[in-house]
């Protein structure tokens, strides 16, 4: 019996029922909170788990096996996951995307048991989060001059955000399966969206323009600024308010300190904290804000970028995304809490050829560089991001996160001894084929793991120049 995720331990007893949904549940302690069993016999079937979600692990466990082979054999099934962080990104700040395109994506990761939606919900290109307290930040800053990274014609602004409503809708739909929504809200650089709105918050005061390429740019934050980090946190407070959740993502990635370097402000609090190093001057921005969310019952996560300067508060989680494994692996060794989302494979926005669903599924978080044993037990889990610069429609977003998605699930929730990518591969196509009668845009199997050829040759495109 082979699914996907596979579960813990399988044992098959004899015979078949003809049951198809489960007539008995027990609630037993000792169990974690995600683990549970199935016990399949002619006459009954009985689900036996400590919490709810564990209860409702089990029905989409046996729900899977009735979709996929019609026939419930019977059996016994043990399941606990590997990791208890399970994550796939949306990027809905390069482009935006329906709540209705939003829940067929999250309904399907649900059925692979991934558990955290982290919701990428500001950028240079667009800030998409309705906020009372302030407005102006989507009223302004949710609309940049064109929709393509590549063909820009202002004629043809592109706009959207998220009201408050629809977030909510996501949040139920998310409970209901057992997700938590993780909202970002990037800081201090790729915030060109918030600065566009207030440029008074820049190192210099310029006018920032809501950005239409893709790229690192050098508007930021200045870190120097009590008014900028005032209005941040007041962004946090309705954030905290509306996400029902224990934990918020505060980005971290790619600042680039140019600015920083020629602030009169910035070198004002660099040396009222014996700062040297500009990146130790993100540290300080970052726990600033960390510490903001703690004293509202909050944890944070950042990218592994914020590692880079000294003295970050060792209970913020680090996402790890490149660049620098063995600076996690330190970090992580010393007990720091850490997800791996390893650019290669895991970036799904990038094409098949690039990072193809074998590479995906074959990844292994205790080979980072440099982890040792303490080091395995901080890696609480694994999450797929997929960036949106380039796309901006549901059938291109479900083709490139589908099927290797269901890679990385595997990676988050199978133990380790029980991968195998040749079993994986052939339950793979019967589950494809179902999602595909549901209307899921998944990839054809022939574009999974293209010959070497013509991968280099989808390398190469993808950095052309794109016109
Ligand atoms: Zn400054």
């Amino acid at each position: 019996m082979r699914l996907i995720p596979q579960p813990y331990c399988i044992e098959l007893t004899g015979g078949t029922t003809q049951l198809r949904e489960i007539t008995k549940r027990e609630t037993v302690s000792g169990f974690g909170e995600e683990e549970y069993e199935l016990l399949i016999s002619p006459g009954e079937i009985v689900v036996r788990a400590n919490t709810d979600k564990g209860f409702y692990y089990a029905d989409i466990t046996l729900k899977q096996i009735v979709s996929l082979y019609g026939t419930v054999p019977c059996m016994k099934i043990h399941d606990k996951p590997r990791y208890q962080y399970r994550g796939f990104m949306i990027d809905c700040a390069r482009h935006i995307f329906s709540v209705e395109e939003l829940k067929k994506m999250i309904s399907a990761a649900a059925d692979v048991k991934f558990n955290k939606f982290h919701w990428h919900l500001s950028d240079d290109q667009g800030f998409r989060i309705e906020l009372d307290s302030l407005p102006e930040l989507t009223e302004k800053g949710s609309v940049r001059d064109c929709d393509s990274f590549i063909n820009c014609k202002s004629d043809k602004p592109y706009s959207g955000y998220f009201r408050k409503e629809e977030i909510r809708e996501i949040i139920a739909f998310c409970r209901e399966r057992f997700i938590d929504v993780i909202p970002e809200i990037d800081m201090p650089g790729h915030q060109s969206a918030f600065l566009h709105v207030y440029p008074e918050f820049t190192c210099k005061g310029d006018a920032v323009k809501v950005k239409t390429s893709q790229g690192i740019f050098k508007d930021i934050i200045c870190a120097g600024n009590k008014e900028a980090k005032e209005c941040i946190k007041k962004i946090l407070d309705e954030i905290c308010e509306l996400f029902p959740y224990d934990t918020v993502h505060i980005g971290g990635d790619e600042v680039p300190k140019a600015n920083w370097k020629s602030c009169e402000k910035c070198a004002e609090i660099m040396a009222e904290n014996g700062l040297s190093d500009y990146n130790d001057l993100q540290c300080l921005f970052i726990n600033e804000m960390a510490l903001y969310l703690k004293n509202k019952g909050k944890k944070c996560i950042v990218w592994n970028d914020c590692l880079k300067g000294k003295g970050l508060f060792p209970e913020i989680a680090v996402q790890h995304w490149q660049k620098g494994p063995e600076r996690t692996s330190g970090e992580a060794n010393k007990g720091r809490k850490t997800i791996l989302s390893p650019f290669n494979p895991f970036y799904v926005d990038y094409p098949y050829g690039m990072h193809p669903l074998k590479a995906a599924y074959k990844y292994e978080p205790e080979k980072l560089k440099g982890l040792n044993s303490d080091g395995k037990k901080s890696i609480i889990g694994v999450e797929s991001p997929i960036w949106t610069e380039h796309i901006n429609n549901n059938e291109r977003l479900e083709y490139m996160c589908f099927p290797r998605w269901f890679s990385v699930a595997e990676c988050g929730w199978t133990a380790k001894h029980n991968k195998n990518y040749a079993e994986f591969y052939e339950v793979l196509l019967r589950l494809c084929k179902l999602y595909r009668e549901k209307g899921l845009n998944i990839a054809p199997e022939e574009d999974w793991n293209p010959p070497v050829l013509s991968r280099l040759s989808e390398t190469i495109k993808f950095f052309l120049p794109k016109k």
